[in-house]
């Protein structure tokens, strides 16, 4: 059978991979295909479904913002949007611009191969299929490759383990069960008060202490609906203009411009109010680790008075990194859970987990915790685990593997040397993750929507950085982290650090979404200044 060749292939149907098919199709017109492992839409939504799963961007940023339709007909219904219902505003996106009809489902993508002679990539895929197109686009998300750790004994479990990056779409029966969760990051304090509901008990193994914040989640009223929908632009231009994407805005003032009475009162009140913007009530929290102590000591006080048990409250408060050093989780009822009679706290830092049993988890010290199921809240080899199992190969065979074996290096997190005309949607390089991830998204789509345009219109044939562009941007990507806390959590995700032999480089763009958005808009400006364009006939 011939291989069908398409103007673009795209990998992957969550919130990147749809606005993209959407723009090239309908917006450039381009014969446009997209291929999704799973049998659905969502992207990562469409995974983690573990208990408790929501997201913590609030819900009237955590939308597509490019269509003023899109954003008329829908509302979410909490503060944070859950995993189930953003699942239905993706389906609802996917079926409002009749996007299955180029999506090719239950297709997971083995293989990318670029041909420098046919000037095209080809695609190959889990049933022997192949694909050709002169753009390859991945949209795989940063967070979409789970990590379970290598621990010894886990096949000889008797009961059941799950991650909850790979959730049963049946769900997970916890009442009556024994149950120890592993991994207290973002996932595992939303999943531990919930499974704490239902489960006979819980034993929560936590290696590292982590922050919270209270998410303070509730249904929203009638009039802050209002409030969005009359006042949806002005928020968008908020979302545009500060460094994270979200829809609120950084204070201007510094942690030591206020007294410590003025500082408490700021932070109590934050606390109250909830959420990520805890920390953007001072300019400095993350830049100055003097100033990120007030905002340490504010967060472990409140644990030590929240928990009652004072040897649990230690072991959650004895924070060693900088507040919001690593992804700051927010929380419904997290260190509560610890007042809970079914609910137990386990340090395995000073007593590692030395193996799984056939009944549980057997430590260092020779306890063995039984338990009925374990649940991995391990997360994920972050943003180059998905891109690298693609396999891809560019110019004369060069493997991207073997281009990042000291750790991701790219052209403004866009494109890679010696892989024309591959776009990496938040690729490693670019905000991403630091940033609320549909602004990310849509920023990237958009730039690599108008780069296609414009190569086309032009008769370019290939795009690719200059070798110059890629070494003077990972600089600058390390220049951007340097400025910040962010590398001083050094077991960080961040750092490619969770993962056992993963190459330790910092791996988003750390100097802000607006600065970058304004970087990327004047290399394209000055007719994509750091890439190499290659005329139609060479
Ligand atoms: P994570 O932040 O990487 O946390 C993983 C946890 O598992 C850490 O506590 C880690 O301990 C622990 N762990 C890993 N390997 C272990 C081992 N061998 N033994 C004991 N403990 C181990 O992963 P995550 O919580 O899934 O979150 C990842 C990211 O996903 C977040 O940072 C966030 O960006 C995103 N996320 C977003 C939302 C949302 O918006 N609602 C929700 C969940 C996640 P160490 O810290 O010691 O390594």
């Amino acid at each position: 059978m011939p291989t069908p060749k398409f103007d673009a292939v795209i990998i992957g149907a969550g919130f990147s991979g749809m606005y993209q098919l959407h723009s090239l199709r309908d917006r450039l017109g381009l014969k446009t295909k997209l291929l999704e492992a799973a049998e659905g839409v969502g992207g990562t939504w469409y995974w983690n479904r573990y208990p408790g799963a929501r997201c913590d961007s609030e819900s009237h940023s955590y939308c597509y913002a490019f269509s003023k339709e899109l954003i008329r007909e829908w509302e979410f219904s909490e503060r944070y949007p859950e995993q189930p219902e953003i699942m239905r505003y993706l389906n609802h996106v996917a079926d409002r611009f009749d996007l299955r009809r180029d999506i090719q489902f239950n297709t997971r993508v083995t293989g990318a191969r670029y041909d420098a002679e046919a000037n095209l990539w080809h695609v190959t895929t889990d049933a022997g299929e192949s694909f050709s197109a002169t753009y390859l686009i991945t949209a795989v998300g940063c967070l979409s490759t789970t990590n379970v750790p290598d621990m010894p004994g886990l096949a000889s479990f008797k009961g059941r383990w799950v991650h909850t990056g790979e959730w049963p779409h049946e769900g997970v029966e916890f009442t009556g069960k024994r149950v120890g969760q592993i991994g207290t990051g973002s996932t595992g304090i939303q999943a531990a008060p919930v499974i704490a509901e239902t489960a006979a008990h819980l034993t929560v193994f936590q290696r590292t202490p982590n922050y919270s914040v209270p998410a303070r989640n509730a249904p929203l009223t009638e009039e802050f609906r209002r409030h969005v929908r009359e006042n949806f632009d002005e928020i968008r231009e908020v979302m545009h203009s500060n460094t994270n994407g979200h829809a609120f805005r950084i204070s201007e003032r510094s942690v030591f411009d206020v007294s410590p009475e003025e500082r408490e009162a700021i932070y109590e009140a934050a606390w109250e109010k909830g959420g990520l913007q805890f920390r953007a009530n001072f300019s400095d929290i993350l830049t100055d680790l003097r100033a990120n102590e007030t905002a340490a000591t504010f967060v472990k006080r409140k644990i030590r008075e929240i928990v009652k048990d004072p040897a649990t409250a230690e072991l959650l408060a004895e924070i060693d990194h900088p507040y919001a050093a690593k992804r700051p989780p927010i929380d419904s009822g997290y260190f509560e859970t610890f007042n809970r009679p079914n609910v137990s706290l386990v340090d395995v830092r000073a007593n590692p987990i030395e193996s799984i049993t056939a009944d549980g988890v057997r430590l260092r010290d020779g306890t063995e915790h039984k338990l009925d199921i374990i649940v991995f809240a391990t997360g994920f080899d972050a943003m180059t685990g998905p891109l690298l199992r693609l396999n891809i190969e560019g110019r004369d065979g060069l493997a991207l593997r073997d281009v990042w074996s000291a750790g991701p290096r790219s052209y403004l997190g866009l494109q890679v040397a010696g892989f024309p005309n591959l776009f990496t949607v938040t690729g490693p390089g670019s905000p991403s993750v630091l940033c609320n991830m549909p602004v990310a998204i849509e920023q990237h789509v958009d730039w690599i929507t108008d780069c296609i345009a414009h190569l086309r219109a032009n008769h370019i044939a290939r795009i690719e950085p200059a070798p110059e562009a890629v070494e003077d941007w990972s600089e600058q990507v390390n220049v951007a982290a340097n400025e910040t806390l962010l590398p001083q959590a050094s077991s960080s995700w961040y750092l490619g650090a969770n993962v056992p032999g993963k190459p330790r480089a910092f791996m988003p763009y750390a100097g802000g979404m607006a600065r970058y958005r304004q970087i990327c808009d004047e290399v394209a400006a000055r007719g994509y200044a750091g890439f190499e364009l290659s005329a139609e006939k060479v």
